[in-house]
């Protein structure tokens, strides 16, 4: 094979707009995929004979910006119409539904109070969202870049106006429940409200500090963080994605993993000179950058013995441990959810915050949770061809799960989990349990051994405040270069964080073509 400019580790949603940006801009770009289907966590697969989803089941931070910057329509991707609602259910109380700034269900005070606290949240990310899709300064450069860059965010948040610029360095770093407490009075919204800022990390209600940061870099998605799936699912979305990166002329080699990350010393220190696959065959490149996570890169792939001794021990202790499992369900027929004439939306089924809070606790001291909290979403009502005719998938995003429970996974352990899913999901759907044909339970151990994800983190690494921003996912790698020349980050463990956001990829391929 002839040299390569830019070889991307991984076809992840990121890998392949890193990919298809470089290719555009004249590169010769190859993805090397371990697994033999692209798109990473959003990948359609078979769980079932006949039943297809993806471990991804919604969009909702994938900005337009991402889209038109990859003419995405073009190739066949089309945002959905408009966004799916978010309902809050509770067995003790009636459902509630949540658009962008209109709420039904709830009480009067509730009513009255949600279009004011929507429209705050949002004008916040607004004024935040061009830093997600932007490079952040290194600390302590100097250079006129970084000023800039840092002026720039000053002076949005200014024009925010006095009052609400005061409000947003008042509640950046409250913990969620302090937040939607000062608003909300019912249980199962301020539950609902809560679960963006929570969902896929090592938070609670109650932890302070990135909560409502992770809250807002999600509004800035095409719907303002309002959850959707196009028409035809997530699919059609890594389907352009990919036919992009084809027409582009980027090469893929799927069911290939990178086994090394080539690197050579010189006087001027470490450089990569390409990657070397797992059946052995080394492929040479300018450049390589990856979307596997920090800890995959830099640990197994790189290897300590190349780097600093500081910087492998700050890699070593990122906090990589995810806490949520997906449960994927093939039923017989579309279920009934106690409440509504048809569970199209996004279903949280966490009857109060505390609710959550105890999922959590049980969680971090490496426990089964005695009542999960869940977001439950039928992607067969949006996309009917996932499933034989007339038959439904449930997915359902389930937290807190660990890791590492304490004993380890065992066959009973699982069956005990899947038993708790299947009650709770009974008391919001009674009979369900009747409907199920098959099911695919991955908890983040799975996650981490399916998909080659360190912890099974949703976000690759933890996004709590030392771990995000110029901090991403340290210091010395926040710019998507690395301390070894000639390798990049470019994936969910990089600036601004994961979800199907496709900021990542973008950026880093910017900051290589600079
Ligand atoms: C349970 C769960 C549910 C989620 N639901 C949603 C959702 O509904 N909406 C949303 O926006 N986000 C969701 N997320 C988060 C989102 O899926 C991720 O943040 C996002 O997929 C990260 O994209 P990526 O391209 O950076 O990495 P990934 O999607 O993780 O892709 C990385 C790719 O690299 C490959 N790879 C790794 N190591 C190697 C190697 N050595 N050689 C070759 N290839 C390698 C992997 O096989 C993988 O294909 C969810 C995450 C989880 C865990």
């Amino acid at each position: 094979m002839t040299a390569t400019d830019t070889i991307i580790i991984g076809g992840g949603h990121n890998g392949l707009i890193c990919a298809t940006l470089l290719a555009r801009a004249g590169q010769k770009v190859v993805i090397v995929e371990a697994d033999s289907q692209l798109g990473g966590l959003a990948r359609h697969r078979a769980f079932y004979p006949g039943f297809h989803a993806s471990v991804a089941q919604t969009l909702y931070a994938l900005p337009k910006a991402v889209i038109d910057s990859l003419s995405l329509e073009k190739y066949g991707f089309e945002p959905a119409k408009e966004p799916i609602e978010t309902i809050a259910l509770s067995p003790a109380e009636p459902p509630i539904f949540l658009s962008r700034n209109a709420i039904a269900g709830a009480t009067d005070t509730d009513r009255r109070a949600f279009p004011a606290f929507q429209q705050r949240l949002q004008r916040f990310s607004q004024a935040l969202s061009p830093f997600w899709a932007k490079t952040l300064p290194r600390l302590g450069a100097t250079g006129l870049q970084g000023l800039m860059t840092y002026g720039h965010l000053g002076v949005k948040l200014r024009t925010l106006g006095k009052a609400d610029m005061l409000e947003f360095f008042r509640v950046a770093t409250l913990p969620m429940r302090d937040l939607v407490d000062e608003h909300f009075e019912g249980e199962s919204l301020k539950a609902a409200l809560c679960w963006d800022g929570l969902l896929g990390s090592q938070l609670a209600p109650r932890s302070p500090n990135q909560g409502v940061l992770t809250l807002l870099n999600r509004k800035a998605g095409y719907w303002g963080g309002s959850h959707s799936a196009p028409e035809g699912g997530i699919a059609t979305l890594i389907s352009a994605l990919v036919a992009a990166a084809t027409e582009a002329g980027v090469q893929c080699l799927t069911g290939n993993a990178v086994q090394h990350i080539s690197v050579e010393g010189s006087e001027q220190g470490l450089f990569c000179t390409g990657v070397e696959l797992a059946n052995g065959e080394v492929l040479k490149s300018q450049r390589v950058a990856s979307s596997a996570d920090p800890k995959t890169t830099f640990l197994d792939l790189v290897g300590a013995q190349h780097l600093e001794i500081e910087f492998s021990n700050r890699i070593r202790r990122l906090r990589s441990k995810g806490y949520v499992a997906k449960l994927h369900l093939a039923l017989s027929e579309l279920p009934v959810f106690s409440g509504l004439d048809k569970p199209l939306g996004r279903l949280i089924l966490a009857p109060s915050m505390d609710a959550i809070e105890f999922a959590w606790d049980a969680a971090k001291y490496g426990e089964l949770p005695e009542e999960p909290v869940m977001e439950v979403f039928i992607p067969t009502l949006i996309d009917p061809s996932s499933a034989p005719p007339g038959q439904h998938i449930l997915s359902a995003n389930v937290m807190y799960i660990p890791g590492e429970p304490k004993g380890g996974w065992t066959q009973s352990l699982r069956q005990q989990l899947m038993q708790q899913l299947m009650e709770t999901l009974s008391e919001y759907a009674p009979g369900i349990e009747n409907l199920v044909l098959g099911s695919e339970l991955l908890t983040p151990a799975d996650l981490e051994h399916t998909f080659r994800l360190t912890g099974g983190h949703w976000h690759h690494i933890e996004p709590a405040i030392d771990q995000l921003l110029m901090m991403r996912p340290t210091y010395e790698a926040a710019q998507y270069k690395t301390p070894i020349e000639g390798l990049y980050l470019c994936g969910a463990g990089s600036h601004p964080a994961g979800d199907v956001s496709g900021n990542p990829g973008r950026n880093a391929a910017r900051e290589m073509l600079s």
